[in-house]
């Protein structure tokens, strides 16, 4: 009977970050915003110490706590921290590991507020960035070798363009720390630490949580570098609730087995549309014509629960797709049970200007499908008769 980290993904998922609660199985929902403190050395000691979770709730609560154990277990990290956001743990890391005079490297199509905290908040604060496009492996390499570099932020797949980057040519970088933002995979597909990524960033909110219903980020990584990001949480104050955190763990205990069927049926819907005549490209890195299959298949388990193609009609056919859906909603976010359907340039990419999304490689007619767990024909039927 193996043990521990032995045991398969699937069943340390069951376990992970239960705590002797009474003989409870199910996490308590901590909501105390203070604890008491008579030991008053223990207290002096817990006001420092990085992962405290009876001391003060913006330090840490034991819900969330224990959220952010199991997604370090699932990522085969030394440590978590729970945030109250996914943009949360991402101005977090930033933050706690840059100072005036760093410069970071980034993936130059990303999740748009990433993208906008690097482009437009970190030169306020005498943080260069560097954009790159980090599917190109030797452009990468090359503006990393080019000047001291503090961090290397990428994002494999990436939202929504689903390039996918070489999680071991990033961390084969001899200097910067490295960071993944692995939410489009989720700990199911994907685990960076394996191939020596130092901080994996979730947002929870989309796969991990996985119902629709909670706001929620990770960061996981060696107990030191977790301990210099969990210093800024702390001022940061984007701390995890714990009903959120709950929640959270809760979509821990199903994510392999929902991601198992998400997976499946967004690799039927991706063949299935690739050929429709009103679709100009599909990006999915299940598809043997995808340009990052080969690497997905070394770095990834399946392709994902989303589904990005390209309306040959463009913004209007965005529009007109998103009116005609029955089944799946228009609606921003993924990896939930229930379908959803983005279209970027007038949702997720709206913010950025028409020249920003071009250069993100946003096309006017791009859609991001979330394959939820609705029967595969059914979604099918729905998603190709609204492209009509
Ligand atoms: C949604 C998302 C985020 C931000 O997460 P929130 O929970 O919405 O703050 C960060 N990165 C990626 C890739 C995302 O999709």
């Amino acid at each position: 009977m193996p043990e521990g980290p032995d045991l398969r993904p699937e069943t340390r998922a069951i376990r992970a970050g239960r705590r002797a609660n009474h003989g409870s199985l199910a996490t308590p929902i901590w909501p105390s915003s203070t604890y008491e403190l008579r030991d008053l050395e223990a207290s002096a000691a817990m006001a420092t110490q990085s992962l405290s979770t009876e001391f003060y709730a913006r330090n840490g609560t034991p819900t969330a706590q224990s959220f952010a154990d199991a997604v370090a277990e699932l990522e085969g990290a030394q440590a978590g921290i729970a945030f109250g956001s996914g943009m949360g743990a991402v101005s977090s890391v930033i933050l706690g590991m840059c100072s005036s005079g760093d410069r970071i490297v980034a993936q130059d199509s990303m999740f748009s507020v990433t993208t906008q905290l690097l482009s437009r908040v970190c030169p306020r604060f005498g943080i260069d960035v560097a954009f790159v496009d980090a599917g190109d492996t030797e452009a990468l390499l090359a503006a990393v070798a080019a000047k001291p570099t503090q961090l290397v932020w990428v994002e494999t797949p990436a939202n929504p363009t689903m390039s996918i980057v070489d999680l071991e040519a990033v961390a084969s970088v001899k200097g910067p720390f490295t960071v993944v933002d692995s939410t489009m995979a989720t700990p199911a597909v994907q685990n960076p630490h394996d191939f020596g990524i130092d901080f994996v960033v979730h947002s929870a909110t989309k796969g991990i949580a996985g119902h629709n219903d909670a706001v929620l980020g990770a960061v996981t990584g060696e107990r030191e570098l977790i301990d210099v990001v969990w210093g800024h949480h702390v001022m940061h104050g984007a701390v995890a609730s714990p009903f959120d955190a709950f929640l959270g763990l809760r979509g821990i205990r199903t994510l392999h087995a929902r991601m198992r069927q998400q997976c499946e049926t967004a690799q039927a819907l991706a063949e299935r549309l690739e050929g429709h005549g009103g679709v100009s490209a599909v990006h999915y890195p299940g598809l043997a014509s995808n340009a990052g299959h080969d690497l997905a298949t070394r770095q990834m388990r399946a392709g994902g629960a989303i589904v990005v193609a390209d309306l040959a009609g463009g913004y209007e056919a965005g529009k007109a797709m998103a009116d005609r859906l029955e089944l799946v909603t228009p609606a921003l976010s993924f990896g939930g049970t229930e379908s959803l359907l983005t279209h970027a340039a007038s949702m997720s990419a709206a913010t950025l200007g028409p020249q920003e999304r071009a250069d993100m490689g946003i096309s006017d007619g791009l859609v991001r499908i979330s394959v939820g767990l609705e029967h595969v024909d059914d979604l099918i039927d729905d998603v190709v008769q609204s492209i009509g």
